[in-house]
């Protein structure tokens, strides 16, 4: 079947297999070639489709312990991060760390290496998982941790599935007291203000900027800063006095019924609902008041299928990090470009990371990192090229989970790791055997 990532390029056919069970994903891996495992498909660009097949893991789907004294919990990889919610929320615990869509398994998760709004003082996702057991593309099943099999815990951590299958994975849910968080805005005035906001906020749990990318000038770069912290008992009596200790689930979601034409997102349209955002930001900032964990850790998931407002041709994300202190010539620059351009960037968020991850091929690394979502039209592959290239200039990189497009130089220029990873890939037999369009383009 035609297989695409969520930004809906590239398109490419690939079988499609779908194990009912761990021990049927070991056996059927086992006859796979050129095949790689695919989640829930959230990945905007090639990364999980094979080049033959892929495994997908959806059926997986098993919550297997859980220890409420500790909140450690194993699951199967297949699982969705959004049902772990849904089942511990209401009981106070939430995952150490979360992406910007509950709608990914933690197959996923590991995978990719997700980073949330709190990479700068709880890392990524695979720093709490404390171990994994994984298919091997020989057809063996091996658990990993950091005292067993650790090179391959470390290449499976943000390997892109490229190791092998994740059948499984144990880790540490966070206790907290409420459903609700207790939010912040700030208001920024530009970039240089947004990034001083976000380093001077860096003991808040959980931080992020929304930027208007259409302002130019002297508001180039001005933002919405949100600040989060999960909401205590008191916090809710004082600020929504009779509230449910969790809010309860939203139940109805809006959705794109049909791809849009690529002209309803245009410079004027995004310009509008920009400097309404801007405004209503505005109006609330100053004062903390509890929004629901959904609404602030996964606003695009109110909308199902938004994907399509990019129309048919689809939308490719460009997300870099960048070293701290390059980070106001780097961006500065290229928010200066995408505003010149007009092409509409609907989303742009800028996020602090903290310190490196442990996986090999693991996108965080100490700085900021900046997002924006481009619609694919006439020139936008050359206009991210150059972006790609001020980007490794400034010594910084491009996540694997967003990408569809970069090229080799610009890739290897970022991850310093490539060659232990490949040799772990040789030595497990996985060169060969497990190949996504992504590595194939990359050469990984
Ligand atoms: C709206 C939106 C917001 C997002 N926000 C963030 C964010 O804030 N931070 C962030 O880090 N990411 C973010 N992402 C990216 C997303 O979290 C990752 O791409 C994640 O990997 C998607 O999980 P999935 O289950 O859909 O995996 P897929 O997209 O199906 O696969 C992604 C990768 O994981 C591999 N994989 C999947 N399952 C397994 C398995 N069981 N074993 C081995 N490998 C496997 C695949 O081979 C592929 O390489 C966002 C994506 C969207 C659509």
């Amino acid at each position: 079947m035609e297989l695409t990532g969520w930004g809906r390029y590239p398109r490419f056919e690939a079988e499609v297999i779908e194990p009912s069970s761990r021990l049927d994903a070991i056996h059927r891996q086992g006859g796979l070639n050129g095949f790689v495992p695919r989640g829930n498909g959230r990945a905007y660009g090639d990364a999980a489709i094979g080049m033959t097949s892929c495994l997908c893991l959806r059926k997986l789907d098993r919550f297997c312990r859980f220890d409420e004294t500790s909140g450690q919990l194993t699951v199967e990889s297949g699982v969705l991060l959004a049902d772990i919610i849904a089942e511990y929320l209401p009981r106070g615990f939430f995952p150490p760390v979360v992406p910007g869509t509950k709608l990914v398994t933690i197959g996923g998760m590991i995978a990719a290496d997700v980073h949330g709004k709190n990479h700068h003082c709880a890392s990524s996702f695979g720093e709490h998982v404390e171990s994994l057991s994984l298919a091997l593309p020989s057809g063996k099943a091996v658990m990993c941790s950091k005292a067993e099999f650790p090179d391959l815990f470390e290449a499976t951590i943000g390997g892109m599935g490229l190791t092998g299958t994740i059948l499984q994975a144990t880790f540490r849910l966070l206790r907290v007291e409420t459903g609700w968080i207790k939010q912040h805005t700030i208001v920024a005035g530009d970039l240089a203000a947004a990034l001083a906001i976000l380093s001077k906020h860096d003991d808040a749990s959980y931080s992020t900027a929304w930027i208007d990318c259409l302002a130019k000038g002297s508001a180039l770069g001005r933002s919405l800063i949100y600040l989060g912290e999960h909401a205590t008992n008191v916090d809710v009596e004082t600020l929504k006095p009779g509230a449910p200790r969790t809010p309860p689930p939203r139940t109805r979601r809006l959705s794109v019924p049909l791809d849009l034409p690529h002209f309803t997102l245009n410079s004027w349209s995004v310009a509008a609902f920009n400097e309404i955002y801007y405004r209503k930001g505005i109006s609330s900032a100053g004062k903390p008041f509890l929004n629901e964990t959904d609404s602030f850790f996964f606003p695009l998931d109110s909308v199902q299928d938004w994907n399509r407002i990019y129309g048919r041709r689809g939308f490719l994300q460009h997300q870099s990090v960048v070293p701290a202190e390059r980070a106001h010539a780097a961006f500065g620059e290229i928010l200066g470009r995408v505003a010149k351009r007009g092409n509409a960037s609907f989303l742009a968020v800028l996020k602090k990371l903290g310190a490196s991850s442990r996986g090999l091929m693991s996108f965080p690394s100490p700085g900021f990192t900046l997002a924006l979502d481009l619609a694919i039209d006439n020139g936008i592959f050359e206009f991210l090229d150059d972006l790609d290239r001020l980007i490794a200039a400034a010594g910084g990189r491009l996540y694997l989970a967003k990408d569809a497009r970069q090229s080799r130089a610009t890739f290897e220029a970022g991850y310093p790791n490539l060659v232990k990873f490949r040799d772990v890939r040789r030595q497990i037999g996985a060169r060969d055997r497990v190949a996504s369009r992504l590595s194939e383009r990359l050469g990984i």
